[in-house]
């Protein structure tokens, strides 16, 4: 039997959702809103039983989505992103008070992105069967052929964000797929169930299991059926997620953590370099792609502190429903724990608080947006990915120094750099991540591509590299002459 949970007003089912269906566990989980800690509600937790459930489910509808040309997939695929669009207000207000991400930024950046990310590579599908190679020899088709069945394993900091932008390319390439949503965030994933459910996508095509990550995704990530397994979290879980799938030789594309460097450059515009410092507090800094280590000129130091400073006072920090707020709740006790432990360690060796520094007013789970500085590069804090709304800053007198500090951790996600536009791109180059904006923050571009090195993870996604992942590439070769056979022949 299937039950409906209701928060803000808004009914969502906190069970699975497997070959069209809706199943219920008797075990379930219980998630809470990181605003003021009340319970919302209890959420299945998949057991062996439903993870087997589920892939047979997708298994049975692989052969039928799978021949389906690109053209015949998306109108069911725009159909998709259409239902999610009539779902706005209920996935603003669902992720709002699960995750604690601003309404306002899923009104208006989010849930465009989410349809987008849907309709987007529904479209971009249609240029990928059948890329031609003319040689002298033979026609080479080379075809883009869906791999099978996909698990995507989404993270709580933009669940709704981070699941369309996999789902779409591994649904528009003709593979059929299972979502495991985040279990400290799985609503919005579970309204996105609805969506396909009500754009008539087959029974099977796309699946949730809902569950934790140690029980239901262990369990998805270790089945030799799965042909591909997309993820997006932390490190630790993606070591344990590579070493499970790989020992079925199961392709995995990891998008992990990152410790961005943020490089103020002598000749920067401070006041823009500020403002957009400041913006590194987002979703209470739980954003991968933030820059988080500030490397400051140490001529333009004093200035640019006094200059963020003042914005960072200007922060409105509150209730993240509140279309003013700009600085929510940290998601979880455990995760302002862990945060505020960061701190504590750097100040207790020595490290300043230019700003915040403790637990903010507003609530249990909410931090002020700190600043630390008076670091070493071997500090634990300028090494780790903290995930919360706490920031280093550390000087360079030369950009040779501020390459080698941008370059001098295990991560390699993005970075930010501002300085004389020439500079500063010269700058960028040097800096060793997977991407890096250039007097600016957070221009994404569907097609572009997206990931980092090192540590932050393995593969990319966007345009063509989302389908390069989730297609099995065949060249199919057809001689131009008749071909002779000979053993002389190469
Ligand atoms: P996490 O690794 O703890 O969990 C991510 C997901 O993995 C969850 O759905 C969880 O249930 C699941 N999981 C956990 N253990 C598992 C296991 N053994 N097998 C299969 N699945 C398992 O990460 P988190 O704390 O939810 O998210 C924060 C992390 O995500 C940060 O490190 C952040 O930088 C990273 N992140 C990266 C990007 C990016 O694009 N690079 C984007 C957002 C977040």
């Amino acid at each position: 039997m299937s039950r409906m949970l209701e928060v803000a007003g808004v009914a969502v089912s906190p069970d699975h959702y497997i070959g069209g269906q809706r199943i219920a566990s008797d075990k379930t989980f219980e998630i809470f809103c990181p605003i003021d800690q009340q319970v919302l509600g209890h959420i299945s937790e998949g057991t062996a039983e439903h993870v087997e459930a589920a892939i047979v489910a997708a298994q049975q509808a692989f052969p039928a989505w799978s021949a389906l040309s690109a053209a015949e997939r998306k109108p069911y695929l725009d159909r998709f992103a259409e239902e999610i669009g009539k779902r706005a207000d209920a996935l603003c207000l669902l992720e709002s008070n699960d995750a604690g991400v601003l309404l306002s930024r899923m009104r208006h950046g989010v849930v465009p992105r989410a349809m987008l990310n849907i309709s987007w590579f529904a479209q971009h599908a249609l240029d990928l069967q059948n890329r031609p190679i003319e040689t002298e020899q033979a026609h080479h088709i080379v075809r883009h052929d869906p791999a099978g069945v996909v698990v995507v394993i989404t993270p709580w900091n933009a669940p709704l964000m981070l699941s369309t932008w996999k789902l779409g390319p591994a649904l528009a390439a003709g593979n059929t797929c299972i979502l495991k949503p985040p279990e400290w965030a799985p609503l919005t994933c579970s309204l996105l169930a609805d969506a396909a459910h009500a754009a008539g996508l087959p029974p099977g095509v796309f699946n949730v299991v809902q569950g934790t990550g140690a029980n239901t995704g262990a369990k998805l990530v270790s089945d030799p059926r799965i042909a591909r397994v997309s993820f997006t979290g932390s490190v630790p879980t993606a070591k344990w997620i590579a070493q499970s799938a790989g020992a079925n030789l199961v392709p995995c594309s990891l998008e992990l953590g990152g410790k961005s460097p943020f490089i103020v450059l002598e000749d920067a515009d401070i006041d823009s370099a500020a403002a957009t410092g400041a913006l590194m507090y987002r979703n209470a800094g739980q954003v991968c792609l933030a820059g988080t280590r500030f490397l400051v000129h140490e001529k333009v130091v004093d200035a640019f502190i006094a200059t963020m400073r003042a914005y960072v006072e200007k922060l409105v920090v509150g209730d993240p429903r509140d279309e003013t707020t700009e600085v929510g709740p940290v998601i979880h006790p455990k995760q302002v724990e862990r945060v505020l432990g960061f701190v504590e360690r750097a100040v207790a060796a020595g490290a300043q608080v230019l700003w915040g520094g403790a637990a903010h007013p507003f609530g249990a789970q909410y931090i002020q947006p700190t600043m630390i500085t008076n670091l070493q590069q071997s500090d634990e804090i300028v090494q780790n990915e903290v995930f919360g709304p706490v920031l280093t800053l550390q000087t360079f007198a030369s950009d040779d120094e501020a390459i080698t500090l941008a370059n001098g951790t295990d991560f390699g996600l993005g970075g930010v750099c501002y300085g004389e536009t020439a500079h500063a791109t010269a700058v960028a180059e040097q800096v060793r991540t997977g991407f890096i904006w250039v007097n600016s923050f957070g221009i994404r571009d569907l097609a572009a591509p997206f990931g980092g090195i090192k540590r932050s993870g393995i593969g990319r996604e966007g345009g063509d590299w989302s389908f390069e992942f989730f297609c099995d590439v065949k060249d199919v070769v057809v001689p131009k002459k008749p071909f002779k056979a000979s053993f002389s022949h190469r």
